[in-house]
């Protein structure tokens, strides 16, 4: 009688046991999977090939949705340089666009990293905020050249994580032509 009770019992947990450890076991799975990958190029800016993989670098330490990786072959992001005009982009702000970052700038004392990672960021679908302060990094030329920051802040950072997450790219148009 007793040890028929308990075999009773045990195959109960068991059947009880079984759907709950499935659960559990999916659900990291499931969130692993779903950073985008966002491949750039830098072929395009020779001089500046250490800043631009350092302004990546700094996305790629701030969010997790979304990763920031140079592959020349299939970059839908692309990084020129040009002399005069001004740094800019040209982007649908998902992760297809190219980027021109001009040297005069680079010259006149605004620093290369910050102007590549804040074009990144227009890639990524930030839009500028010029009035913003240096620890913003969409506050592009705003601040001054004395500005070399070239991180997001944290309300940059939860934009972005916001636009792609789950590995989905929001829809609606974000970004089309900006300058620093
Ligand atoms: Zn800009």
């Amino acid at each position: 009688m007793h040890a028929r009770g308990f075999r009773r019992i045990a195959a109960l947990a068991m059947a009880t046991a079984a759907p709950l450890g499935f659960g559990l076991a999916t659900a990291p799975a499931a969130s692993a999977a779903a950073a985008t990958t966002v491949y750039y190029s830098s072929a395009g800016a020779p001089d500046y090939v250490a800043q631009i993989d350092q302004g990546a670098a700094n996305w790629n330490a701030a969010v997790s949705d979304v990763q920031l990786v140079k592959d020349e072959g299939k970059a839908t992001v692309k990084i020129h340089e040009v002399t005069s005009g001004g740094s800019y982009t040209q982007t649908d702000g998902h992760g297809n666009g190219d980027v021109y970052l001009d040297t005069s700038q680079v010259a006149e004392g605004y620093d290369p990293t910050r102007i590549a990672a804040h074009e990144l960021g227009h890639n990524l679908g930030l839009p500028d905020h010029y009035e913003g302060p240096c620890t913003e990094l969409m506050s592009g030329h705003g601040p001054g050249t004395s500005c070399t920051n070239a991180k997001p802040d944290a309300q940059e950072t939860a934009k972005v994580q916001q636009l792609w997450a789950n590995g989905v790219r929001a829809a609606g148009t974000r970004v089309t032509t900006t300058v620093y």
